[in-house]
């Protein structure tokens, strides 16, 4: 699927990049252009792709901290002019743009669902989000924010595809160490997806193509992916088995968004060398996630690779019955209960009376 990138934020900016190298290291060449947009100066010195800072009037380069009702407004008035540096990023041959936040911030939170509007209106092709939801350790602002920025994305995109920032990180290491190797992840995994979706012609019996990723994101307004691999044996008949084992884990243990099994649509792509890869053993993986997912919309293809590895995706769509989803919803609505308390408290502790000691 030829992709266009726009990074909001600090997380957005820098997975964009992420992906963007991933993409021409791997050779796949899905996205056509990355670009980043921040408030805050600094951020954007560390990346190599194109960016624009905006709400320079209101914040200076200085950012927008934890206010997302703040990120939102600066780039409201900024917005016309991000559009207008999208020329080289977004052309004639994209098939869908992806606007990439980290979702607990201030300027990818508030912002990229204002990005995500505008473009709605201008493009015509779908506009989805690549949304990362704050770790359960992280303080209960970021909670709030992301819950608030989830439940407008939500409403604004085609689909908002979520990564837990617990998923794709292995125990012990802490969110923040784990921001490069969670990043890595998750450029590895996406621009496979993307890959995937361009379809070689000629390759393969029946190679996924792009339309098969957006009718599976259209099934529903959240989305989630599952990625696991294993090695293939050079036998074609023996790994019937190989895929099968790990069409499981990428189920039930390898989701963006952990205990997401349910789904109103799904798209398995099993990726590796097109010897190796058994008719047989793709339609079993596509007809185990139809059983495990309950969902009659299950659609399966390859993806020829030149490797020793089969890699399988799993892609859910209409997600939003997740017990993760849920439970960080509910988290994120204590938070901003929680919130708006202290907001309380403190505008009372600035009134004129004073204290008794
Ligand atoms: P913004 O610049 O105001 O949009 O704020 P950030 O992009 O720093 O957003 C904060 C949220 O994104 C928090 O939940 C962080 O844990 C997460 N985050 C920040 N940087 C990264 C990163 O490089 N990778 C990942 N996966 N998450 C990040």
């Amino acid at each position: 699927m030829k992709a266009a990138l726009i990074g909001v934020g600090q997380a957005g900016g820098k997975v964009s990049q992420a992906l963007l190298e991933e993409d021409r290291r791997a050779g796949y060449d899905s996205i056509r252009g990355a670009f980043a947009v921040n408030t805050a100066k600094t951020d954007l010195e560390g990346l190599d792709i194109d960016s624009m800072l905006v709400g320079q009037e209101r914040v200076k380069g200085h950012g927008v901290g934890a206010d997302n009702e703040l990120g939102a407004e600066v780039m409201k008035s900024d917005v016309r002019e991000v559009m207008g540096e999208l020329d080289g990023v977004v052309d004639p041959k994209t098939e869908a743009i992806f606007v990439v936040a980290g979702l607990g911030g201030g300027t990818g939170s508030g912002g990229a669902p204002v990005i995500v509007n505008e473009l709605q209106r201008i493009y015509e092709i779908p506009v989805y989000a690549l949304g990362i939801l704050p770790g359960r350790d992280e303080g209960g602002i970021y909670q709030a924010n992301a819950g608030r920025s989830l439940k407008t994305l939500v409403r604004e995109a085609d689909s908002t595809l979520l990564v837990d920032n617990d998923a794709w990180r292995k125990t012990g290491e802490s969110v923040t160490e784990a921001y490069d190797a969670i990043n890595e992840r998750i450029a590895r995994r996406i621009s496979l997806l993307l890959a995937a979706g361009e379809g070689i012609e000629g390759v393969g019996e029946s190679v996924v193509d792009s339309s098969e990723v957006i009718n599976t994101l259209k099934s529903g307004n959240m989305s989630a992916l599952g990625f696991a691999s294993a090695d293939a044996a050079a036998d074609a008949g023996e790994n019937i088995n190989v895929i099968t084992s790990t069409t499981r884990k990428a189920l039930l243990t390898g989701m963006s968004v952990p205990e997401t099994t349910e789904a109103g649509a799904a798209l398995v792509v099993v990726a590796g060398d097109s010897d190796r890869i058994p008719r047989k053993g793709v339609e079993k993986a596509r007809s185990w996630v139809e059983d495990e997912t309950r969902s009659m919309q299950v659609r399966g293809g390859d993806f020829p690779l030149d490797s020793d590895n089969v890699a399988i995706l799993v892609l859910l769509s209409g997600v939003a019955r997740s017990d993760r989803i849920e439970a960080f919803m509910e988290r994120a609505k204590e938070a901003s209960e929680e919130v708006e308390t202290e907001q309380q408290t403190e505008n009372f502790q600035n009134d004129e009376l004073d204290g008794l000691f």
